[in-house]
């Protein structure tokens, strides 16, 4: 049964790995999506896939590209996509980078790219969806943090601060609107097979194989799984918390 008919997802990072499958498992379920990413060939190739998974012919895709860590270019491209789509009703906050290195050895720039690209990038795209949403009173937003968030990493000083910032962002924005009938969610991913983390080295993957109970990285479809639950009407009555999806890794 499909669990997301009449609803519009935007998808920021819809372009590969976690956010594409997550684009490709709200078309599944009967939602009309937006892909928001910087690369127009990647985008056009997720369009193309989504166009074949069509349930409802009332369903639309596009795509749009900006840099989500800049506000004025999120501002314009997503008042475009307002007037073609209407309302968004399901917002994913996926776009995030790495820039991996010790704490002595961090440059500022490297620190800065992830604070704004992972995080600030958070502010500019709800503060601008989240209007519309108010005035329905009707909203899912998702976030989607990382493990690294809640237990920390060597060498991802940048990361796991920008992590651990979007899941405090996600509790108060949810004691702030959940009147306003709006659901405010993080899911925190483990370690999963996209291109993030096809550049560790076999070395580094045995490691993390070792720390997974279940002693495989996960598959995007299911992170996406995770991801139409709390799109879903079946999670109305979960707001502010972090849904760790790691294979047992931290529990
Ligand atoms: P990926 O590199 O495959 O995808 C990242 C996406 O973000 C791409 O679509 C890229 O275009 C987009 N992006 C990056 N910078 C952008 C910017 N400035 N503006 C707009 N879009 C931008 O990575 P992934 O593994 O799919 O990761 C997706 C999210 O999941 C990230 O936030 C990442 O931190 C998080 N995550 C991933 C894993 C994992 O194991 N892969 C684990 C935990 C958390």
């Amino acid at each position: 049964m499909p669990l997301l008919e009449n609803k519009t997802a935007l998808v920021t990072g819809g372009t590969s790995g976690l956010g594409r499958s997550i684009a490709v498992g709200f078309a599944k379920h009967g939602a009309s999506v937006v892909v928001l990413g910087t690369k127009k060939e990647k985008a056009e190739s997720v369009i193309q896939e989504l166009n074949t998974l069509k349930c409802f012919a009332s369903q639309k895709f596009s795509y749009v590209l900006a840099d989500v860590s800049q506000k004025q270019q999120i501002d314009k491209a997503l008042a475009d996509i307002l007037v073609d789509f209407g309302n968004v009703n399901i917002l994913v906050n996926c776009a995030g980078i790495t820039r991996d290195s010790l704490f002595l050895k961090m440059s500022e720039e490297n620190w800065d790219n992830v604070i704004t690209t992972n995080l600030k990038s958070v502010y500019n795209v709800t503060h601008y969806v989240i209007r519309a949403m108010i005035k329905s009173r009707n909203g899912k937003i998702i976030n989607i943090a990382s493990v690294i968030g809640q237990i920390g990493n060597p060498g991802q000083v940048n990361y796991s601060a920008s992590k651990a910032g979007m899941i405090g962002f996600t509790k108060s924005l949810a004691k702030e609107v959940g009147s306003r009938g709006i659901c405010v969610n993080c899911i925190a991913p483990g370690f999963f097979e996209t291109p993030m983390t096809d550049a560790l080295s076999d070395e580094q993957k045995k490691s993390i194989y070792d720390k997974i109970p279940m002693r495989r990285l996960g598959n995007p479809e299911e992170l996406a799984n995770a991801a139409i639950f709390l799109a879903s009407d079946m999670s109305n009555y979960i707001t502010g918390e972090t849904l760790t999806v790691d294979g047992g890794m931290i529990s």
